[in-house]
């Protein structure tokens, strides 16, 4: 058997677990820049769990809390610059996957002088700041992949930013943060972490290990299908969502993600579809895709949700997303032509063609 696994981020789980763990940040640097979102680690009480273990460390910071949802490119370049200027040597990101992905941008551009046009084009150089994440949603994965995906107005789509200099140096778990989440926004980020792990199932670079870390996470998230759809998670299923989602992140840290997520950047692009909601619409009609050429691929997806045909995930999706929106073919004749020039479709198993992508969105869409 020929594989290979890296997974270099230290992951701390529990609750109070960053509390409990402060002297890791010791570790990490003297300078902290705090990168989140505008409002909800406030609320949720993960910037008072950091601010406080970095205060007990005597560790200075400043904080950065510009990330919107979809971070774009300039918000990155002001955030390195900031840091900069604050003379920060590690980042503390806190939130969902946007705070995330836009603090391994700002990790390495503090480092380097990378030019806009040069952003996405995976030359790099070494340095980048230690980085400490903590996810407030249980859907990206981000905590413990090496992409930082934003958006990218030039070719109207989100890219990614990919190198392993970006794995964060430590994840902290606590799921007691996700608490307060909107039932859309837990939903949406349940489905995205749901379609980590069955596309990295899918993927051309699945290993055994893959797989077996897939399983568990897809068997975690259908476990929590029903709460889901009631709107009412128990901390201990909460706690499932996140072990899960962090799962999903390790499957595509190697596997990549596939046709779902390239399709689904123009939802959320052009419609401002979140993320998650955007690959959930399009993942059932991909599966039945792949599973004309590929039967026991879908198998290897459906067991561990308990489910034997395609139908009944397409049930439990409809039933989570409610009404979908109206979208012309022309929009999906346009996004078909972006999606499929996208990195990730030669991740798929089963290589889709343009007309292929069209026929998914359709169908995906359909009345
Ligand atoms: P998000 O855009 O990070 O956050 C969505 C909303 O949820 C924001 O309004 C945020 O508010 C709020 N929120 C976050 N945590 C909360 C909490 N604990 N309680 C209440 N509200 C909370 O959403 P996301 O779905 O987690 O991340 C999506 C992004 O991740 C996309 O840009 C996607 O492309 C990317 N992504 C990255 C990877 C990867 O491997 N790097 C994988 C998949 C997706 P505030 O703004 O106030 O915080
Ligand atoms: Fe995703």
């Amino acid at each position: 058997m020929n594989l290979q696994f890296y997974m270099p981020t230290r992951v701390i789980m529990g609750d109070h677990c960053i509390r409990a763990n402060a002297s890791v940040f010791a570790s990490l640097g003297k300078k902290a820049l705090i990168v989140t979102g505008a409002r909800s680690a406030r609320v949720n009480g993960s910037l008072d769990d950091v601010t406080a273990a970095l205060t007990a460390e005597k560790l200075s910071y400043s904080v950065f809390d510009k990330v919107m949802s979809n971070p774009t490119i300039a918000c990155v370049y002001e955030g390195a610059a900031f840091a900069k200027a604050e003379g920060a040597d590690f980042i503390v990101a806190i939130g969902g996957g946007s705070p995330m992905d836009a603090a391994k941008g700002i990790a390495l551009l503090a480092c380097q002088d990378i030019p806009e046009e040069e952003l996405f084009s995976g030359r790099y150089g070494k340095s980048v700041l230690p980085m400490a994440f903590v996810p407030t949603t249980a859907g990206t994965g981000s905590e413990v992949t090496q992409y930082s995906i934003l958006t990218n107005d030039r070719a109207e789509t989100k890219t990614s930013i990919a190198a392993p200099i970006l794995f964060p140096t430590v994840a902290f778990l606590d799921a007691r943060y996700t608490e307060g989440l909107s039932a859309a926004t837990a939903i949406n980020t349940a489905v995205d972490a749901l379609s980590h792990s069955v596309e990295g199932t899918l993927s051309v670079k699945a290993n055994p290990i893959t797989n077996n870390l897939a399983a568990e996470s897809i068997r975690a998230i259908a476990g929590c299908f029903g709460p889901l759809k009631k709107k009412k998670l128990s901390p201990d299923e909460r706690e499932r969502l996140l072990y899960a989602s962090t799962l999903g992140g390790m499957v595509i840290a190697h596997t990549g993600t596939t046709a779902v997520h390239s399709m689904g950047y123009s939802l959320t692009y052009f419609r401002q579809i979140d993320h998650g909601r955007a690959n959930g619409l399009l993942l059932a009609a991909f599966l039945k895709y792949v599973e004309q050429k590929e039967p026991a691929l879908i198998a290897s997806v459906l067991t561990p949700m308990g489910f034997s045909a395609v139908g009944q995930l397409e049930e439990v999706l409809a039933s989570l997303l409610g009404e979908k929106e109206s979208i012309s073919r022309d929009e999906f004749e346009r996004y078909s032509s972006i999606a499929i020039t996208a990195k990730n479709i030669a991740n798929c198993a089963v290589v889709p063609t343009r007309e292929d992508l069209l026929h998914i969105y359709l169908t995906s869409f359909a009345e």
